[in-house]
Formats: structure tokens, C-alpha cells, sequence
């Protein structure tokens, strides 16, 4: 039996009074802050840790899927294409080619705290939200826990950007539970790429094994995602991952992807297993190529990621939980704020606003990966160039539903695509 105890009620500072609170620092709440404070709304960004970017920097999770379709067409403009021209104007972007960007994660914490300061957001790093400020069925706020205290902030919209719908759960909205593999991106350097690819095309065979033998023995297979810094040998590297507590890397094996995970993301003891067995396999990899695989002699361990790699968890159910079936038959919404690169049946992944409106409660969007889309659709909602074109819409609508005075629910869609089309945003 768990035991429990029971906290006394006491009184808390409020520390701020805003007109819309972003909670998550990640891609969507980057994009979500920027797009209601460039609305004019008073906006502050919380943020656990002490940088922007979220999985897209301190993830160390480099590469922007979701953006072009497969006959090349780029399909994602907005906040997120503003944010990859501005990284490609300092050292933080890599084109692999015109349709495969890699992003520097150090950069994209300093772009973004531009975006966001320029903009004029209000940003409190080092904070964690630990709960809702709820009144009846409307959502007032968060409160939010840091080296200054427990203090609450309260807002007249909050917008849940935190990956796992933390602020929507502890508000009571509905949601459905899941998980993916947990991973750890890092990134190494000494790399000599033209001599791995040398000795892969005189080995086939070897090269092909590779995978398999690494994991055999216990350690992760290093892809080499490109960095700005590729050509001193500085590359990336994307971890499939863990599906469960169990047995080494080679049991964990690769049957089922990124969808075999069992571990939950909301569970601390999962968490603290993911990042110590997987710093393991890093080394385990590392230590495997060096000894055995040409171009890999001289790799260097340069950062592992701070962040852990959780792909899935809470997906807060929406007025309209989007499926894959509707893509498919390409059945046309009203309120569509945008689309991805990623194509169902001929028919482009188009996001409804409902998906980002909680079934129940006022003064509360989700926006990123926890928003109303099924399991069908999941695997292309959730990469970051999609997270962002949903925080930029969850802030646009923010913003505009204060401006006109009306519930989030009830915000006039022309009106909401009219913005962002001004602002950018690519509809269909
Ligand atoms: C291993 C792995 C590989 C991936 N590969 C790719 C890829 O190749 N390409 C791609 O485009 N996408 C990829 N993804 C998906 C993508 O990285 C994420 O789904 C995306 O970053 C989600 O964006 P987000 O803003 O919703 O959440 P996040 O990036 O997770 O950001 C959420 C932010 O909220 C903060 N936060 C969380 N809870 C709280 C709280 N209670 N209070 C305050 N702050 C909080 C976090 O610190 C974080 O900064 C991958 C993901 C993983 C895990």
C-alpha cells in the first residue's frame, strides 16, 4: 500500500499576473510565447530548465522532420521557418540537403531566447509547473515551483506546452496515456565519416552487421547525423532507444520501433533507469566502435543530452480528436491552422484547431506533441517542425480570443487563419 500523507494549506506569492502563461520551453512553446506576445498579449514562458528548445536542443534531438512532402514542396513556414533562417544566419544550421536540416543545439537555445525576448515574453526559466489554478470549468493560471519558492502565476490563458500535458492533467482534463521508446540523443566528434563510408562499401556485409553486433554487446549503434561542425568530424546521434527495464541492448532488440516502449515517461523510477542504462550503452557503442569500426578510431564523447528522450505520453483528448482516417479520406476542417509534409492516401496532414481545445475546461490550450491526434497520426504530429506550427497557432489563438473577448472554443476560425496566414503560416 502507497502511504500518504496529508500537506497543510498554506498561502503563496503570486508572483506575476499575465495575460497568456506558456508552460514548456520546447518547440512549441517557443513558437506559442512568440506568437501571442507578438499579438501584443502579456506573455510569459515557464520553463523547467535553464535553456530553450526542449528536446531540440537540450535533447540534443537535431534533425526538423515533418516540413517538405515527398515530392519536395515545403510545407511548413511561420515561426518555424523564421526560426531556421535565423539559425542558418549564424552557425546553426546544417542542409545535409535542401530537404534535411539539422539544427545546432546550442544555437537554437540562443535563437530562441531572441525570438522570444524580441517579442517581448516575459521568461522564467528554472521553474517547474507543478499544478493548475483551476475556478469551476476555467483554468486561471499555474503554479509553479523554483529556487525562489512555490509561487503562482496567474493567467486569463494558459497554454500547455510541456510535452506531457503537466498543466492539462493537473487542470483535470481528459487524456489518453501512452509510450514510445525513451532514448538519449548525443552527440561525438573524431569522427572520420569518408573512411567509414570507404570501408561500408569494400564490407557490405560487416557494415551490415554492425548494428546487431554493437547491441550484442551491450552497446548503441552511432548513426552520424550531420552538424554546422560535420566537417571537423562533430556529428549527432539519434538512440532508438528502450522498450523496457529489462535485459541489455540486444534484448531490447528492434522489433516494433519506436512503438515497442513501455516505459512511462510519467513515472520518476522508469526516468531514472532510462538515463542510467542508457549512458551505459552509449559507452558500451562508443568503446565497440573505437575498437572495431575504420573511421571511428579517434571518437570522442562530447555531450550527452541533458534532456531524456521521451517521444510520448499524455495526449490531452480535444473538441476534435484527429485521426488518421479522416486524413486518409481527406475530409476538409474549417478551422485547419496548418499542415506537414507528411501525406495519408494523397491527402496532406492537416491540423483542426479543436485538436488543440480540451474537450472540457476554459482558458486552456495544448499545443506540440500532447495535442488530440491518435495513434495513427502520433509518429507525425510529434516532430518538432509540427510542434511549433501548433504552439504558433495555440498562441495566435491566445492572443486573438483575449482581443475579442470570447472563449477559446468559441474564437471565430476565419479569424484565426486570417492571422496566420498573415503571420506566415502555409494553409491549405
Ligand atoms: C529519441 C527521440 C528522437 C526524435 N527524433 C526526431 C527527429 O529526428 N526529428 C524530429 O523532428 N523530431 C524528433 N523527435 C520528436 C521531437 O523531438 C519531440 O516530439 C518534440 O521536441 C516535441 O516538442 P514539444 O515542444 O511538444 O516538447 P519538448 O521538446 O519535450 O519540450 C517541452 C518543454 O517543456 C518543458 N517542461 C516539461 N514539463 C514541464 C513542467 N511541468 N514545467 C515547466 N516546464 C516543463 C521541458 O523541459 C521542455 O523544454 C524525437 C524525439 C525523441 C525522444
Amino acid at each position: 500500500m502507497m502511504h500518504t500523507l496529508v500537506e497543510p494549506p498554506r498561502e503563496i506569492p503570486i508572483a506575476d499576473e499575465v495575460d497568456v502563461l506558456v508552460v514548456g520551453g520546447g518547440p512549441a512553446g517557443i513558437a506559442a510565447a512568440t506568437a501571442a506576445a507578438r499579438l501584443g498579449a502579456r506573455t510569459m514562458l515557464v520553463e523547467r530548465y535553464g535553456y530553450l528548445g526542449g528536446l531540440a536542443s537540450g535533447g540534443l534531438v537535431l534533425v526538423m522532420c515533418g516540413v517538405f512532402d515527398p515530392q519536395g514542396e515545403r510545407r511548413i513556414d511561420g515561426l518555424f521557418w523564421e526560426m531556421m533562417q535565423r539559425l542558418g544566419e549564424v552557425d546553426g544550421l546544417a542542409e545535409e540537403s535542401p530537404t534535411r536540416l539539422h539544427v545546432d543545439s546550442e544555437w537554437f537555445k540562443i535563437v530562441a531566447d531572441e525570438l522570444c525576448i524580441e517579442a517581448g515574453v516575459v521568461l522564467r526559466l528554472h521553474s517547474w509547473a507543478v499544478d493548475a489554478l483551476v475556478e469551476g470549468e476555467r483554468v486561471k493560471g499555474a503554479i509553479v515551483e523554483s529556487k525562489s519558492g512555490r509561487q503562482a502565476i496567474l493567467a486569463r490563458v494558459c497554454v500547455d506546452a510541456s510535452g506531457d500535458g503537466d498543466v492539462a492533467a493537473r487542470a483535470g482534463a481528459a487524456y489518453d496515456m501512452r509510450t514510445m521508446r525513451i532514448g538519449l540523443d548525443f552527440k561525438v566528434g573524431g569522427v572520420d565519416l569518408a573512411a567509414y563510408h570507404a570501408w561500408r562499401k569494400a564490407h557490405p556485409e560487416q557494415a551490415s552487421a554492425l548494428r546487431d553486433e554493437v547491441r550484442a554487446q551491450g552497446g548503441c549503434p552511432l548513426g552520424a547525423g550531420a552538424t554546422p561542425y560535420s566537417d571537423q568530424g562533430v556529428y549527432w546521434v539519434n538512440v532508438l532507444g528502450l522498450a523496457n527495464r529489462e535485459g541489455t541492448a540486444a534484448r531490447q532488440g528492434l522489433p516494433g520501433g519506436v512503438f515497442a516502449g513501455e516505459l512511462s515517461a510519467l513515472d520518476v523510477q522508469d526516468l531514472t533507469f532510462a538515463e542510467v542504462e542508457l549512458r551505459r550503452q552509449i559507452a558500451a557503442g562508443l568503446d565497440f566502435y573505437r575498437r572495431n569500426v575504420p573511421g571511428y578510431r579517434d571518437v570522442r564523447l562530447l555531450a550527452i543530452a541533458s534532456e531524456l528522450g521521451v517521444r510520448d505520453s499524455r495526449r490531452v483528448r480535444g473538441v476534435h480528436p484527429l485521426t488518421r482516417t479522416e486524413i486518409e479520406e481527406g475530409v476538409g476542417f474549417a478551422d485547419v491552422v496548418g499542415m506537414t509534409g507528411a501525406v495519408y492516401g494523397g491527402h496532406p496532414l492537416q491540423v483542426p484547431y479543436r485538436a488543440l481545445v480540451p474537450e472540457t475546461l476554459e482558458g486552456l490550450l495544448v499545443s506540440g506533441r500532447c495535442i488530440s491526434v491518435d495513434d495513427g497520426l502520433i509518429h507525425d504530429m510529434r516532430v518538432i517542425p509540427p510542434c511549433m506550427l501548433t504552439g504558433q497557432a495555440a498562441g495566435t489563438a491566445a492572443a486573438l480570443s483575449l482581443q475579442a473577448g470570447v472563449a477559446l472554443r468559441a474564437l471565430d476560425p476565419a479569424r484565426l487563419r486570417a492571422q496566420l496566414a498573415a503571420d506566415g503560416v502555409l494553409l491549405p
